[in-house]
């Protein structure tokens, strides 16, 4: 099973350009607002973001002739574009064999709880139409001779529904969304971030009628911030994952998402609490993550301490060698931390382990050149000394090569090659890595068709919080898919972009700008970095995979108050550039205010440890064990069943976070529907009706 493919071919994979941006679309339409010459640009829909989820509503929108343009903060950054794993997937319900049971894929997407439950049949039933688009365009998903798409299985997933081509999968998918993005003509402003979403009408007549964003090439003496106004009313928010939340974090630079931004149009937020963590190497070198086969090549894992020493840790947690080493070889499909896998020996000890041995201020490291060294007293390392599933894998695999390096080479010839285009050869050096933040469950709550609760605003991609607990491998970019497809037919069923706004929003885009302008302070206390370094440290340290109630009580105290002095004395900024920067950081503020304020409602109400969070407790009724005993520091709350149906919601009003529990939405799966009954809905478009949300 070894990859005999010719270089060229392994390089597509991993080198993949991206089209070069036409000219932006110019506008002579300027308004005097808060002193200064504002550009205006019209559209009936603005999209904020150019990823895979935030291009697909894009070319969706525009395909059914309506007037969309997208603006981006950086037009191929973010995470569909920058980041990968070696598993980045799709779900193949359509595949070989005997296809797939789409009740029984959306029990598989919401098993972990806390996940609408019609959202998941929404994911599974369209996640066939994603992938035969995605095809169309030109994606270059694996297949055998007969058409089938090979597959295979990833984390949380027990039918292998998986498939990937290769370490750049959603990058590719960037790449066809853009070049359908040009052929299509539609716009894309790059390099202009939003700032702020304007709305007008109070309670339920609140709408969206237009966003502000700041501009790089709209730079100029009159208007030292590029100040730009985007009138829409339309708008989907397809800002990507809060991946800047965390320190320690796996997200590629720069991605701040847009919870903050939405808290303060009112927007509400859902399962903030839900994030994944997992092993992979920090974005200060090269974000990726280690699973699949750089784990399941069984290299030795060891740390070193400040005065050099190397440190065989993984030794004092398992009992045998044999157990650490099949243990380390599971990661590669049980790729996230989840609190139950450190009982009973299983693979998450491993993320314990790690996360300890950071804490304690020593590096870790993967030795690609050296086997697992051996439990003290115990045998040595032997690829016939491994449990039955780990040895069937690699017996079929003909990974029997000696050392993990060689066998990588066999299995995944490109996961070698991936880092040495970033000038890191792990054939001939250790790999650096941690336990790092690498997704956001939660985000703003959405229905089915992905309309949050402000009229005109919908949410896809991991902006939304459509993610339960846990999800598969993969799910992310597939519900990013269907969201952006979904939002898409339903602001074109509304008809509300057909045509650019002309209405007159002087006013209420006058006093938010001038509220946005006496925020900014030239070289203020409140700086970028030291925003960013506190809230940063906060949520790596007191909010990460290892949580206890009063940690997370006093952090939220914290975040509080960080929020508090920055609305007193504003954010500074060095050069007008790094303006939208600063409010990008006066957003992060509100969000880790969010997550935390959820984290301890959920705590509180005797909340456990479910998904990629332990949450600590001395009467807890779970502790993790290793060979020299007990850690009972770690001792955990189990997850109580009730919480499984049900999500805590976020608001933001006046000065104050609301927040609620909520009941999942339910999903009866023995509905079924029939064609003469049902066709009128369609027709008439009557299936886009219905209130935006369940409660
Ligand atoms: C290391 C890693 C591995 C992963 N592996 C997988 C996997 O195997 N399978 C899977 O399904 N998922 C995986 N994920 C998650 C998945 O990649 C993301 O959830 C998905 O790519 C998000 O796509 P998106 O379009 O929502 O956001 P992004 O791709 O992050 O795009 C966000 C866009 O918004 C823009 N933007 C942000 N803020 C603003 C603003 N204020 N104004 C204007 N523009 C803005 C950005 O410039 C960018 O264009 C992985 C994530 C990481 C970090």
């Amino acid at each position: 099973m070894s990859i005999d493919v010719p270089q060229h071919i392994l390089d597509e994979l991993t080198d993949v350009d991206m089209p070069r941006l036409p000219a932006e679309p110019a506008t002579t339409e300027r308004l005097d607002l808060a002193g200064l010459q504002v550009p205006v640009y019209r559209s009936g829909c603005v999209i904020v973001g150019s990823g895979a989820a935030g291009l697909r509503a894009a070319v969706e929108l525009k395909r059914r002739g309506d007037d969309v343009v997208v603006i981006s903060q950086s037009a191929w950054g973010g995470t569909s574009a920058c980041s990968g794993s070696d598993k980045q997937t799709l779900h193949t319900a359509n595949t070989a064999d005997q296809g797939d049971n789409f009740k029984a894929m959306a029990r598989a997407i919401r098993d972990g709880g806390a996940m609408d439950e019609d959202t998941a049949y929404v994911e599974a039933v369209g996640s066939p139409r994603m992938m035969a688009s995605l095809q169309y365009l030109g994606l270059p998903l694996p297949q055998e001779r007969l058409g089938g798409t090979l597959r295979y299985q990833t984390d949380h997933d027990d039918v292998g529904r998986a498939t990937s081509c290769g370490p750049r999968t959603s990058r590719l998918m960037v790449k066809v969304l853009a070049e359908e993005a040009l052929r299509l003509a539609l716009p894309i402003y790059n390099q202009t971030t939003a700032v702020s979403i304007l709305t007008e009408g109070r309670r339920a007549d609140r709408r969206i009628i237009g966003v502000i964003a700041m501009r790089a090439a709209d730079r100029s003496e009159s208007n030292p911030f590029g100040i730009a106004l985007f009138p829409c009313s339309a708008l989907v928010l397809a800002a990507g994952g809060p991946g800047e939340l965390y320190r320690d974090s796996v997200y590629p630079n720069g991605c701040f998402g847009s919870l903050g931004l939405a808290l303060e149009a009112g927007i509400e937020l859902v399962n903030l609490t839900e994030s994944q963590f997992g092993i992979g190497t920090r974005r200060e070198g090269f974000p990726w993550n280690l699973s699949g086969t750089y784990v399941q090549s069984i290299p030795h894992v060891y740390s070193v301490d400040a005065d050099g020493k190397e440190h065989h840790f993984l030794g004092a947690y398992y009992r045998t060698t044999q157990e650490l080493a099949s243990n380390l070889f599971r990661k590669g499909y049980q790729w996230p931390f989840h609190a139950t896998r450190m009982l009973d020996f299983k693979s998450s000890l491993i993320d314990l382990a790690i996360y300890l041995e950071s804490a304690s201020g020593r590096r870790v490291y993967l030795d690609f050149n050296r086997n697992p060294l051996a439990v003290p007293g115990d045998l040595p390392f032997s690829l016939e000394r491994l449990d039955d599933d780990v040895k069937t894998y690699l017996g079929n695999a003909g990974a029997s090569q000696a050392l993990p390096i060689e066998r990588l080479r066999h299995m995944n010839p490109l996961s070698i090659e991936l880092y040495r285009r970033y000038k890191v050869d792990i054939a001939a050096e250790p790999l650096e890595f941690a336990v790092n933040n690498q997704h956001m469950n939660g985000g703003i709550r959405v229905d089915v068709w992905g309309r949050t609760n402000l009229p005109g605003c919908y949410a896809v991609g991991e902006a939304a919080g459509t993610h339960g607990v846990t999800r598969p491998g993969g799910a992310a970019l597939n519900a990013g898919q269907v969201f952006g497809t979904r939002a898409a037919e339903h602001i074109a069923a509304s008809g509300r972009a057909k045509l650019r706004p002309s209405g007159y929003i002087r006013t209420t885009a006058g006093d938010r700008i001038q509220a946005l302008l006496e925020l900014l302070k030239p070289g203020g206390e409140n700086s970028v970095k030291s925003v960013r370094a506190e809230i940063q440290a906060r949520m790596s340290d007191k909010a990460g995979l290892i949580c206890d109630a009063q940690t997370v009580s006093e952090a939220l105290a914290e975040a509080r108050q960080l929020v508090a002095n920055i609305k007193a004395n504003g954010i500074g900024y060095g050069r007008p550039a790094e303006a939208a920067r600063a409010l990008q950081w006066r957003h992060m503020a509100l969000a880790s205010e969010a997550v935390l304020a959820a984290l301890d409602v959920y705590i509180s109400s005797g909340g456990g440890s479910r998904g990629a969070r332990a949450i600590c407790d001395p009467d807890g009724e779970d502790v993790p064990v290793t060979r020299d005993g007990t850690l009972e520091a770690f001792r955990f709350r189990r997850e109580k069943a009730e919480h499984k149906s049900e999500q805590i919601v976020v608001r933001s009003e006046g000065e104050a976070l609301i927040l609620r529990t909520c009941p999942i939405r339910t999903f009866d799966e023995s509905t079924k529907s029939f064609f003469e009954r049902d066709w009128p809905d369609w027709l008439t478009g009557r299936i886009y009706d219905g209130a935006g949300q369940s409660d």
